[in-house]
């Protein structure tokens, strides 16, 4: 099996390393937007040598060794279909991903964000989908351990466990910030366009 790494890559934070990899599935989608899938230039190198990848471009970097010299991939696309997950784990990042860093009480968008337990946990709220949002830390202590209306709150939306599609649909709301010009042929991000 190939190592594609997705969960691995952490988020919006991760530096970008030298010369990664675009990697597709085999519908020519990325694997994921958010993080956007990506493969360090070595691992990139030994998928093509394992004909596990066709390479869709290439950076003008080239990588040289006694037997081979071989452009640096920039975009490679799977030769078999991965299917994409279908139960999305409870993960911290996954949440705020489905709330897509917002604030569900007052639509902020946020860096700093936490969890809320819409029905708290001292009243026997579960962590799980259905009731925990992201919330700013302002809406957070304003709403403590009560209960939404209480507070005299409002969730934007109901909570419910996201679809993978879902996920993969906001997180092209997420375009990073260090985009090689071979990608945006296969990244439709939900950004306009300039002429
Ligand atoms: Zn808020």
């Amino acid at each position: 099996m190939l190592d594609v790494k997705v969960t691995e890559i952490d988020g919006p934070y991760e530096k970008p390393k030298k010369n990664p990899a675009l990697i597709l599935n085999a519908d020519y989608r990325p694997l994921s937007y958010f993080p956007l899938s990506l493969l360090s230039w070595q691992d990139a190198i030994k998928s093509v040598y394992l004909e596990r990848v066709n390479v869709v471009a290439e950076y003008e970097e080239v990588v040289r060794s006694e037997k081979l010299s071989l452009a640096m991939p920039a975009v490679v696309v799977l030769k078999s279909f991965i299917s994409p997950q279908k139960i999305v784990p409870f993960t911290r990042f996954n949440l705020f991903l489905r709330d897509t860093f917002t604030c569900q009480y007052c639509g902020k968008k946020e860096k700093e964000l936490t969890f809320d337990h819409v029905l708290p946990k001292s009243r026997g709220g579960k962590t799980r989908w259905d009731n925990v949002v992201a919330s700013c830390t302002s809406c957070n202590i304003k709403k403590s351990n009560k209960v939404a209306s209480k507070a005299g709150m409002k969730l934007l939306k109901k909570p419910v466990r996201p679809s993978p599609e879902t996920l993969l649909n906001n997180g092209r709301k997420f375009p990073p910030k260090n985009v090689h010009k071979t990608w945006t042929d296969f990244l439709y991000w939900d950004i306009e366009l300039n002429d």
